[in-house]
């Protein structure tokens, strides 16, 4: 092999295997939303299971490292890359509906666009994933990080994910309970981190069902588009999350500097009610002044963009190329050709400075390769 960028070989393990389509040294930042990081020794794209096993095997035979990339939209990359085997799943556009009691359990291909899957849903009125509207990435994406927004977390609709299991080198069908979900977290994103390749997720929904509206922000969108008593339809809701977000910069697709981010970098930390009184003498408010929702077990879940702005970082606040987004103060964003090194000092700031101020640590939320 030699070091040429770009550089395509086949590769099979045996006759009767599928082949894939390896190439070398391909930059990653076209394949992130941040539109940062260095080059993939190797980069090959699954489409399907067969080329997933495939892949594996590759990295394994070459005691290579193994990457797995979705849509891109919620991953770092360094600027020297990733020095092993990065494989995109784009298995399969297959959706497949089954009608369960009440419910339809709709399944779809790891490498399906997200939003796609939920427009597909709010046009046969199936409620249940509606509010999650205008997220970018993929499938596949979706349960590893329990996607939430506007008061609806994916995790409340999955019955089952497909995957690879790289340790048993089988195919596993991981129930809802198997998947193991919390805030932003399940499963595949801590104890089995990298363990698992997803191939499809089965989203239990509900025919005629009526939207969710439990969040503010939405709340105040209908109180001045519908009449008093009337309730939005799912496709009312679902072009209304993606209005909110638009202007939010935090839309998929969307373009200029605000649109190259990884949406939130820092999720809300959840942290003892007790830590609240402290966060209040930082801010120099009154505890009740402190914004905060009850998180079970004594805890509370602070918003991280309160902590943020109070610390003294503002939207549009930059350190060379990197900055906090013009439109909101949890994204930071690539200004162009911005280093992963540029975003990381911001990030660093940004932690010291509510750490130093608060004595709160905020977690970082996409995934460093
Ligand atoms: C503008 C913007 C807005 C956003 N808004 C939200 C939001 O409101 N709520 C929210 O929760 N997130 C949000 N995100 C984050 C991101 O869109 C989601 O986390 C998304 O689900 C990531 O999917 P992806 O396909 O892009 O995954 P990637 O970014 O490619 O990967 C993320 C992680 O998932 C793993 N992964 C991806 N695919 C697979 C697979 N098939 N099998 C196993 N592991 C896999 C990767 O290894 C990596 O660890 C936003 C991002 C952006 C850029």
């Amino acid at each position: 092999m030699s070091n040429s960028s770009g550089r395509a070989m086949l590769y099979s393990q045996a006759v009767l295997r599928p082949m894939i389509d390896l190439r070398e040294f391909v930059p990653l930042a076209p394949y992130t939303t941040l539109q940062i990081g260095g080059p993939a020794r190797f980069f090959v794209e699954a489409a399907s299971e067969a080329e997933v096993v495939e892949a594996t095997l590759f990295a394994r035979d070459r005691g290579l490292p193994l990457f797995v990339l979705g849509g891109g939209s919620n991953v770092l990359v360094s600027d020297a890359g990733f020095e092993g085997v990065v494989m995109r799943v784009g298995v399969p556009i297959s959706r497949r509906e089954l009608q369960e009691g009440e419910s339809v359990l709709l399944e779809a291909g790891a490498g399906e666009s997200w939003d796609d899957v939920v427009l597909y849903a709010v046009d046969r009125g199936y409620a249940g994933i509606e509010c999650l509207a205008g997220i970018p990435g993929d499938v596949g994406g979706t349960p590893v990080q329990n996607v939430g927004a506007y008061g609806q977390e994916v995790a409340e609709t999955i019955v089952k994910v497909r995957a690879y299991d790289l340790q048993t080198q089988s195919f596993v069908d991981l129930d809802h309970t198997a998947c193991r979900f919390g805030y932003r977290r399940s499963l595949f994103n801590t104890e089995q981190r990298g363990r698992y390749i997803v191939t499809a997720v089965t989203y239990r929904l509900r025919p005629g069902g009526e939207a969710a509206l439990r969040y503010a922000d939405l709340s105040r969108y209908f109180a001045t588009t519908l009449d008093a008593g009337e309730k939005p339809t799912l496709r009312q809701v679902y072009d209304a999350v993606r209005s909110i977000r638009e202007q939010k910069g935090m839309l998929v697709g969307q373009g200029g500097a605000d649109g190259r981010s990884a949406g939130s970098f820092f999720k809300n930390p959840v942290v003892p009610s007790a830590v609240v009184s402290q966060v209040a003498l930082g801010a120099g408010c009154r505890p009740d002044e402190v914004p905060q929702y009850p998180a079970g077990d004594g805890l509370v879940k602070l918003p991280a963009a309160w902590l943020v702005e109070r610390a003294g970082f503002h939207k549009g606040f930059a350190m060379g190329r990197a900055a906090i987004s013009s439109r909101h103060t949890l994204a930071l964003v690539n200004l162009g050709g911005a280093t992963a090194a540029e975003l990381i000092a911001l990030r660093d700031a940004v932690v010291e400075g509510v750490e130093g101020r608060f004595g709160v640590h905020l977690e970082q939320e996409p995934v460093q390769p």
